[in-house]
């Protein structure tokens, strides 16, 4: 049996989740596919999960912790008979599939690019060292696994699963949570957007971020920024691209008055098309970038802003 741990936002699976359940599939001469929903309030979640998978797990443990969550997993996972976890890669996951893998005795494979067996083996592939290396590693089971957002294709209904209430044996907390402020944004979330629009140091102010978050709207798009703008404060680090920040693979990203450097380029080169504005002909962009304009992004914004409106 293969798990997924189903990623959602209180309301409705994530891309993410469709990306994970595709990768089950993928798997499935390791055995049928079951997802478990963990969280709160679960109902419309575990309603939609139920037509992806055979049975889905419902665990209503509360607002997230990285204990509880592996604590739902473990659960689910021993419920189901999994010998395979699957989970969406990211931040999040980092911190509770650790945890699950070493309560399973499992090998932990991250941030998958591609995943397949050969009957006894899970074979996956991923990036290392700054997304210049690719490698691939084999682990047996029992394997905890993360896919990396924006890999895989969104998997397709499939039937009408079945829904159990999963009782979970929390651990004792160690961390308390005291308070939670969640950052209200509109629009696309930059890890599943098809079109993000980064503001780099060059843009000089935050008000020139007006022109950015135009564009990315125009495009049905989402704004990412550089590590130096978030440093400076000019946006949120939940917008910040890059090794310490977000990974994205859209289709098309869009880096104004972006340097490129190494640490930036991390987290989106490999983005489908690149397009690069910069007043410097040899900045490290323009390595990287599919279509370069070498110009003053003041003048090139408000001109791209202009052609977009007329599409
Ligand atoms: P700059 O490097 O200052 O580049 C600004 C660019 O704007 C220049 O190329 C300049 O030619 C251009 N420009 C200036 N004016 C104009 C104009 N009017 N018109 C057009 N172009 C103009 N960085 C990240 O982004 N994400 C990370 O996750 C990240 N993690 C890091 C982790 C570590 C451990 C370290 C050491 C660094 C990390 N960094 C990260 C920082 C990274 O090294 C760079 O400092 C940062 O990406 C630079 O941001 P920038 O391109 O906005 O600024």
């Amino acid at each position: 049996m293969i798990l997924v741990v189903l990623e959602h936002d209180g309301t409705r699976l994530r891309k993410g989740a469709l990306e994970a359940i595709t990768r089950a599939r993928q798997l499935s001469a390791l055995g049928d596919v079951s997802g478990v929903v963990i969280g709160e309030n679960l109902a419309s979640v575990a309603e939609e999960a139920r037509r992806y998978v055979g049975t889905v797990y419902v665990a209503e443990v509360g607002a997230y912790t990285a204990e509880k969550w592996a604590a739902a997993a473990y659960a689910a996972a021993q419920r189901a008979g999994a010998k395979v976890v699957i989970a969406t890669g990211g931040r999040q996951s980092r911190s509770w599939t650790p945890r699950l893998a070493y309560r399973l005795g499992a090998g932990l494979l991250e941030d998958t690019l591609e995943t397949s067996t050969d009957g006894s083996r899970v074979i996956a592939s991923r990036y290392s060292f700054l997304n210049r290396v690719t490698e691939k590693q084999a682990a047996g089971l029992p394997v905890v696994i993360t896919a990396k957002p924006n890999t895989t294709p969104l998997a397709e209904p499939q039937g009408e699963g079945s829904v159990e209430r999963l009782s979970v044996e929390l651990p004792a907390a160690k961390v308390e949570v005291l308070e939670r402020v969640t950052e209200q944004k509109k629009g696309v979330s930059l890890t599943e957007a098809t079109i993000v629009v980064t503001g780099g140091r060059g843009l000089g102010s935050p008000e020139a971020f007006a022109g950015v978050e135009q564009l990315a709207d125009l495009l049905g798009g989402a704004v990412g920024a550089t590590r130096a703008v978030v440093d400076a404060g000019w946006r949120p680090y939940g917008e910040q691209v890059g090794q310490t920040g977000k990974t994205v693979q859209p289709n098309a990203y869009i880096a104004l008055a972006v340097s490129g450097a190494v640490q930036h380029q991390a987290g989106m080169n490999k983005s489908k098309y690149i397009v690069a504005v910069n007043k410097d002909a040899e900045a490290p962009i323009f390595k990287i970038a599919d279509y370069g304009i070498v110009g003053d992004v003041h003048q090139v914004l408000p001109a791209l802003i202009e052609a977009t409106k007329k599409l």
